[in-house]
């Protein structure tokens, strides 16, 4: 049963000369009081969406609003002739855009809003292996990084000149382009223009219309003394181009340090292994022994111990954020000869029959034991 069309400025509320500011306050009242995304499953409010949307479609449009003033219905056509046309939409977009996001209202997409608005761009990773001497003094590392960066002949526009550019007839220019889905208008970026709007004419002869060209950026990059491995230094504004006037993304210098044949790293403390031999570690010794800071001579006590360590108090790695650095732990290797000539085979066998068992205090300390348990 068709029902009779209600008069559009009776469903917007307005008088019949009601101003165009007025009209639009009208609409956005009850677009955003009927608006489907606020009333889910809402019959009656989607019909009044519909209503006030076709009613502000029409009378938006002096021309239409004319010919609706002189012939009421039958002057602008059916509502399904009608459709939505996307001139109501831009419309909708500069009402709303003030209140929220216009995506926001449609449920997210790439609208007029989002295709213009200024985009930061990518981060950059860049992968950066250093020696092990690098990471305990620091150094000024130069990186190539491939990157992208906004045409210097264009500036980034892609075009041959300002008049490069011609309007997509497509989307009309606005970059995106509705359909119709029941009674909603849906949006969709335009697939003509890629959602730019307009298309090149003269494309950069430089960039072949890329806007953007592929170079190699010379870096220093100063890494402090310290660093270990997994650790990254951020470089800002260093990594890929913005899009529309978006500052670009930053640059991210991840470390890796290669091993060192000596030295050994544990948090901020350095370690190595320096070998003693038998009679060294019972008499007592000095040795060289490597530090970064050149050769360092420590006295080794007599009657040290397989895997005893001496601590060497600030010779090893600098803490990366400053004040101070870790030890270097010497581990003593107590080293048994292999190969002993007569003479030292001889001394050794009179080394054992002079040596009581006191003099091996693991050995005793394990013999107590022993007595302990069997007490
Ligand atoms: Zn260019
Ligand atoms: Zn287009």
């Amino acid at each position: 049963m068709p029902v009779a069309k209600r008069d559009y400025y009776e469903v917007l509320g307005v008088q019949r000369n009601a101003a165009e500011q007025e009209l639009k306050g009208a609409y956005r009242k009850l677009a955003l009081k009927y608006h489907p995304d606020r009333n889910p499953n809402d019959k009656d409010a989607e019909e009044k969406f519909k209503e006030a949307s076709e009613a502000y479609g029409v009378l938006s449009d002096a021309e239409k609003r004319r010919a609706y003033d002189a012939y009421g219905h039958a002057g602008v056509g059916s509502a399904a002739q009608q459709g939505f046309n996307p001139d109501t939409f831009a419309d909708f977009a500069d009402i709303f855009g003030d209140f929220f996001g216009f995506g926001d209202l449609f449920g997210g997409g790439g609208g007029a809003r989002r295709r213009t608005r200024a985009q930061r761009g990518d981060d950059v990773r860049y992968d950066l292996e250093i020696s092990f001497e690098d990471s305990i003094r620091g150094l000024e590392a130069d990186i190539a990084l491939p990157k992208l960066e906004n045409c210097a002949s264009c500036h980034g526009t892609g075009a041959e000149s300002e008049d490069g550019w011609t309007t997509c007839s497509t989307c009309r220019g606005r970059g995106e382009v509705f359909y119709q889905q029941g009674f909603l208008s849906i949006r969709k970026s335009c697939g003509t223009c890629g959602g730019r709007g307009k298309l090149l004419r003269r494309p950069c002869k430089s960039c072949k219309g890329e806007g953007v060209t592929q170079v190699t950026k010379k870096l220093k990059v100063k890494i402090p003394a310290g660093v270990d491995t997994g650790m990254k230094m951020r470089l800002q504004n260093e990594g890929q181009p913005g899009a529309n006037g978006g500052p670009p993304g930053d640059l991210y210098v991840f470390l890796s340090v290669k091993p060192h044949p000596i030295f050994e790293r544990k948090e901020y403390d350095l370690h190595c292994v320096v070998p003693v031999n038998v009679a060294q570690a019972a008499l007592g010794t000095e040795i060289d022994v490597l530090t970064f800071d050149g050769l360092e001579t420590i006295k080794v006590p007599d009657g040290i111990q397989p895997g005893e360590t001496m601590r060497l108090r600030g010779k090893g790695v600098p803490f990366v954020n400053g004040g101070g650095q870790g030890d270097l732990i010497v581990h003593i290797e107590v080293r048994t000869p292999k190969k002993l000539s007569r003479e030292q085979k001889r001394l050794f066998e009179q080394l054992r029959d002079t040596l009581p068992a006191e003099n091996e205090p693991e050995e005793k300390s394990l013999l107590d034991k022993l007595k302990d348990y069997l007490a």
